[in-house]
């Protein structure tokens, strides 16, 4: 999923400050899961925002609606109506929820309320961790499951840096040596002979290095 965090309630009010009216709109799907932008964060913002204008002498008129994703224009359609009520939005999705909003509604200010953070998993109870770079040549065949350009402070192909302990990162000491795990995992499925070949540096002609990427499929174009 993606992960992000909700900004800080004053950079909100800063961003939100010119516009008399705020529609906040939320999304039901990756924000909803780690708490930056589904339903509950939305009511719970609103609620803030008003109060926090009303204590400072100010006023701003919140309205909450929530769509079950803001990237696709078949769930944005649905907030119209409540886009057309406000002179602005303050979106609660990722960074492409916030830009498929803006692409709909050229002439309203769409403004973020997340900062997105990246391509995780939610590794138990309040706890997200990132595991894909979303490099577009996944090569996790080859390291058991793990993903050593991600989770590997030192995008490391072949083999560890030596500096880990007791299976933490040198860099990172919170984190786990990605290394560590791959080995682990490797030698589990009977599958340490993956190491034995030497692998090329990668080319990364696939990633976001040669600029925003575009994904067509035509068997699903109109
Ligand atoms: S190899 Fe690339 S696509 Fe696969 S998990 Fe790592 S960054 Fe993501
Ligand atoms: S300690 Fe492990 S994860 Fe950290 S940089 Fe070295 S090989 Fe990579």
């Amino acid at each position: 999923m993606i992960v992000g965090e909700q900004k800080p309630l004053a950079e909100i009010k800063e961003i939100v400050a010119p516009y008399r009216k705020v529609l906040i709109l939320g999304c039901g799907t990756c924000v909803k899961t780690c708490f930056a932008g589904g339903e509950d964060e939305v009511a719970v913002l609103a609620s803030a925002l008003r109060l926090s204008f009303i204590k400072d002498g100010g006023s701003i008129e919140v309205e909450e609606f929530t769509v079950e994703r803001q990237c696709e224009d078949e769930f944005i359609q649905e907030s119209a109506p409540a886009v057309a009520r406000n002179d602005s939005v303050l979106s609660l999705a990722c960074g492409a929820g916030v830009q498929a909003m803006a692409r709909r509604f050229i002439t309203t200010p769409v403004l973020p309320g997340v900062n997105t953070t990246f391509i995780g998993v939610l590794e138990k109870p309040g706890l997200f961790t990132e595991e894909c770079s979303g490099c577009g040549d996944c090569m996790l065949a080859t390291f058991g499951g793990v993903c050593p350009f991600t989770r590997c402070a030192k995008k490391l192909l072949n083999g560890p840096c030596g500096g880990s302990r007791n299976g933490r990162c040198e860099v990172n000491p919170d984190t786990d040596c990605a290394w560590h795990l791959i080995i682990e995992r490797l030698r589990a499925l009977g599958q340490m002979d993956n190491l034995k070949a030497y692998i090329p540096p990668k080319n990364w002609c696939a990633s976001i290095a040669s600029g925003p990427r575009k994904l067509i499929r035509e068997d699903h174009t109109l």
